[in-house]
């Protein structure tokens, strides 16, 4: 048999080879649907013959994509155009880099990230006399977004009209606009609206584009948002081979716009379709299986699926109790250094998985003090650390000479022209249309403009401009940094990290450049605005990774920490805040994600103390008490003397017997599901049955709870 449909079972073959027409893959976490995506691909390269370039594979994030592109490459090897297989956002920028001249941009365009984007809020804040006090950059950022959501703002954008601004946020939403216009400068929205703006108005490109994709596959479908489903269901209707995967239990980006429905409703949308379902899981341990479903299952708005493995029973879940977090993280470190020193294992094995990334300090402190090697990804993008910004504003500059990057750097470091100077250039532009670096340029000799360290600068960016066509990009960027005083100044701030990162920067450059000898700038530049850290960090070394649950989404590690597993942190304090049950279940998903990661062990752990985004005492996530008693290893003790926390924990757990004591009718109080009425008593069991009007669910609860408050009897 074909190397790529080897191993495969029943079901992933079908999808492999149902290559026509609308086919939907719906299926738990583990069960093989990335694999039958990268096999189809392969299918449909190796066996139907088809060139890569004609098949659009789309994921989520970059990491996943870059995942799937190393999957197909085991498959069919390197000889293939791979391009294809990408991110949303990235397939927006090839059809924009090809097209985006149709609406009168550059195909040059420059794509900006939330810093560039703050860059110009400073400018227009500047101009208006605003303050980020009165207005956050934050709030703007979101009301951009917002306002961005319809197509409207794009006739603007193309046909520049005069508008009345409504109120303060508008009239900066209408300047950042113009900037961004003039500057032929596109931020992420942009990037499927311009898309999707040209094909509604372009046939003959739309056409080209329809054409070219015979195969359409998408994984983790469930996150995928209206507009990103709206891009791949046009591309379809020409070839009307559209094949979808994902798991609506996996859904994690509903606060980001993802719109499940589109794969639940897959069959009614296109009634030809077919439907694939896979029931068997690969990934996990029986054990770990269980504890998924138990937890899964508490969420109303879900299919349940019958998911099974024949994978050994392996050990069982732990959960660890902690007095405090530097016990939690120490406990976590004793363990890996455990199974690593027994030699069962790597450190490259473990993942220490989190909510929210202020977790992984303590974790971080562990690690370090027990000299365990650790990378973390995602935290702040190395591409947006300051350093980094600052030396690639550089480079921009010396390619594209565009406002943003000017205004980064034309006083970094300190070349003594402040804000009064900058403003006198931005007026010399606004009057004369024309970008801030020409108007440097062109009026340096008058005397308003005539400062030392005005004519250094442009000295400086043409010197470099000179050495660009003669010097590859790693040495461009030394002389850069030596030149332009960044390597004195970050010297002097004393920061060493700051170097290091500078130096990091190098050398993905150089594996950059022994990858592509030819690069230009130009497509350097490109290339890393889509980048996270990930891609930078992702070394092959030994050593733990620790990531948000939101980036292991679509991957799988043989250990797995789970940490910080506390309300309030997960579920967050917001989703607690909101009491919207929709909320809760997005979190229970991201524990079910979170639990689906592991093969082969997984830990839950969490600790006491004082949490400060709810300002009250840690308590353990309401999740781990959905979990059957006789799927967990307890371990660490909850103390009678630390606070009132352990006297909120079952008896099992404390060590303190209780009897019944409250009767069917009464109203009491539950710190986390708040208000609830006992339905039932049952004797035999020792529990109770309460109905919960938050979460509308009736849950059975122990006699022995000690975190029930009688209201009224
Ligand atoms: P998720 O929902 O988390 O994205 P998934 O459904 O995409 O999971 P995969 O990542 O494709 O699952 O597969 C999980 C693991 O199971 C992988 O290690 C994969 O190689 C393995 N696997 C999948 N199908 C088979 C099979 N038929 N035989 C053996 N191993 C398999
Ligand atoms: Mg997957």
């Amino acid at each position: 048999m074909e190397k790529h449909i080897k191993n495969l079972n029943e079901q992933q073959l079908e999808a492999v080879t149902s290559t026509e027409g609308y086919v939907r893959v719906i299926a738990g976490a583990g069960s093989g649907k990335t694999k039958a995506l990268t096999s189809r691909y392969a299918y449909i390269v190796e066996t139907l013959g088809i060139s890569a370039s004609n098949i659009l594979c789309v994921t989520f994030t970059n990491k996943a994509s870059r995942e799937m592109r190393l999957r197909v490459k085991k498959l069919i090897g390197d000889q293939h155009d791979l391009s294809y297989i990408t991110t949303y956002h990235g397939f927006c920028v090839r059809v924009l880099r090809e097209d985006i001249n149709k609406i009168g941009y550059p195909k040059n365009f420059v794509i900006m990230d939330v810093e560039d984007q703050k860059t110009i809020l400073r400018d227009i804040y500047n101009e208006f006399g605003i303050t980020s006090k009165l207005i956050t950059f934050k709030q703007v950022l979101r009301h951009i977004s917002r306002r961005k959501s319809s197509q409207e703002y794009l006739d603007y954008i193309i046909n520049p009209t005069k508008k009345e601004p409504k109120n303060d946020l508008d009239k900066i939403f209408y300047r950042y606009l113009q900037k961004q216009q003039r500057n032929f400068a596109l931020d992420f929205d942009d990037l499927i609206n311009f898309t999707l703006y040209i094909f509604l108005t372009d046939k003959v490109v739309f056409e080209k584009w329809k054409q070219r994709l015979h195969y359409i596959q998408v994984d983790e479908m469930q996150d995928s948002s209206e507009k990103q489903f709206r891009l791949v269901s046009m591309l379809s209707e020409t070839h009307k081979n559209l094949f979808v995967v994902g798991d609506p239990d996996q859904t994690i980006y509903e606060w980001r716009g993802a719109r499940p429905e589109f794969l639940v409703d897959f069959n009614q949308q296109f009634p030809s379709s077919k439907t694939i379902l896979m029931n068997q899981n690969y990934r996990s341990t029986p054990n770990i299986l269980t504890l998924g479903n138990h937890i899964i299952k508490n969420n109303k708005v879900r299919v349940d699926k019958d998911m099974f493995t024949q994978n050994p029973q392996g050990v069982e879940v732990v959960h660890f109790h902690a007095k405090n977090e530097s016990e939690e993280g120490n406990w976590i470190a004793e363990e890996i250094s455990r199974l690593v020193s027994k030699e069962v294992c790597n450190f490259s094995d473990f993942a220490i998985l989190y909510r929210a990334n202020h977790i992984s300090r303590s974790i971080e402190q562990a690690l370090v003090k027990k000299n365990i090697p650790y990378t973390i990804f995602g935290g702040i993008r190395f591409f947006e650390r300051k350093e980094i910004k600052d030396i690639l504003s550089y480079l921009r500059m010396v390619e594209f000479e565009d406002d943003i990057s000017f205004l980064r750097i034309i006083n970094t470091p300190s070349r003594g022209l402040g804000k009064k100077f900058i403003e006198e250039v931005s007026m010399i532009a606004e009057n004369d249309n024309i970008s801030l670096y020409s108007a440097l340029q062109k009026n340096i000799a008058s005397d308003g403009l005539n400062r030392k360290g005005a004519k250094d600068f442009i000295d400086l960016i043409e010197e470099f401009q000179k050495l660009r066509s003669k010097k590859k990009i790693s040495d461009l960027i030394k002389i850069i940094l030596d030149q332009s005083g960044l390597t004195e100044l970050f010297r002097t701030d004393g920061d060493t990290d700051r170097l290091d990162n500078l130096i990091e920067l190098q050398n993905s450059i150089i594996a950059f450049e022994s990858e592509d000898e030819d690069i230009s700038l130009d497509e350097f530049l490109q290339e890393i605005t889509l980048y996270s850290d990930v891609d930078l960090e992702e070394d092959q070394g030994d050593k733990v990774k620790l990531m948000t649950i939101h980036t292991s989404k679509g991957l799988e590690f043989p250990f797995v920490f789970l940490c910080g597993f506390n309300e309030g942190i997960l579920p967050s304090a917001m989703s607690i805040k909101e009491r919207r049950a929709k909320a809760i279940e997005e979190e229970r998903r991201l524990t079910y994600v979170a639990i689906t990661r592991a093969e082969k062990a997984l830990y839950l752990t969490e600790s006491e103390g004082y949490n400060f985004s709810t300002g009250q005492n840690k308590q353990p996530s309401r999740f781990l008490f959905e979990i059957n008693e006789n799927f967990l290893v307890r371990k660490g003790e909850f103390r009678k003397d630390v606070d009132d926390s352990h006297l909120r924990m079952p008896s099992r757990l404390t060590g303190i017997p209780i009897d019944q004591e409250f009767k069917v009718g009464d109203i009491i109080e539950h710190k986390v599901w708040d208000e609830g009425e006992v339905i039932e008593v049952n004797r035999e069991k020792g529990e109770y049955l309460i109905y919960f009007s938050l979460i509308d669910s009736k849950k059975p609860i122990n006699f022995e709870f000690k975190g029930l408050t009688l209201i009224e009897s």
